[in-house]
């Protein structure tokens, strides 16, 4: 099942999930490679490395993973949080009382948010959305949202990736994503 737990608020699971989604889509991670490329860029680190402590060295060796670029189109949306195909939900609170609202609404506040408050927990969210004292919650039009943005094809032809925080605001509601979860959509993960 493509699903992964990313530990508790405040715990940085957050940026822990944005960095793991930047991965899966920065193209210079996803670039096919050849064999000879991997073991000369490995040789290169290593001769870098032949001044710095022996612990960096082992370090360098063990690490074969090729890091974000921070420069390619994707990486650069996911600076911006803007890629077409990583998806937010996360607990927002009507703007008016009986209003149909879902996550997108909010999306302005919280890439806002995201940028200034990283470690942010729902509190400090609700804050941020002037929600006074009302309960935050991840609705069921937010689930169906998420059914229909899951079953569209990915616009840029990799993974679709819906990154959700604080999932235990789902309620009832969630109960609509068990059909999803366990039969996803081609190339789909969920980061929860
Ligand atoms: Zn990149």
């Amino acid at each position: 099942m493509p699903l992964l737990f990313l530990g508790k608020e405040g715990s940085g699971a957050l940026p822990l999930a944005l960095a793991f989604a930047q991965y899966v889509m920065c193209q210079k991670v996803n670039l096919p490679k050849k064999s000879s490329e991997t073991t000369s860029s490995l040789f290169e680190s290593s001769l870098f490395g032949s001044e710095s402590p022996s612990s960096a060295k082992e370090e360098t060796a063990t690490l074969p993973l090729e890091d974000v670029c921070n420069t390619c189109p994707s990486c650069l949306k996911m600076a911006d949080m803007v890629h077409p195909d990583v998806h937010f939900s996360y607990p927002i609170v009507p703007k008016k009382s009986g209003q149909a609202i879902i996550c997108t609404d909010y999306i302005t506040e919280w890439r806002e948010f995201i940028k200034s408050y990283p470690y942010g927990n729902v509190y400090d969210w609700l804050q941020f959305i002037n929600a006074e004292n009302k309960q935050g919650n991840i609705n069921v039009h937010e689930c169906n949202d998420i059914i229909r943005k899951l079953n569209l094809k990915s616009f840029e032809g990799g993974y679709k990736i819906l990154i959700m925080w604080l999932p235990e605001y789902l309620k009832e509601a969630g109960n609509k994503l068990l059909k999803l979860i366990e039969e996803p959509p081609e190339k789909t993960l969920f980061i929860w």
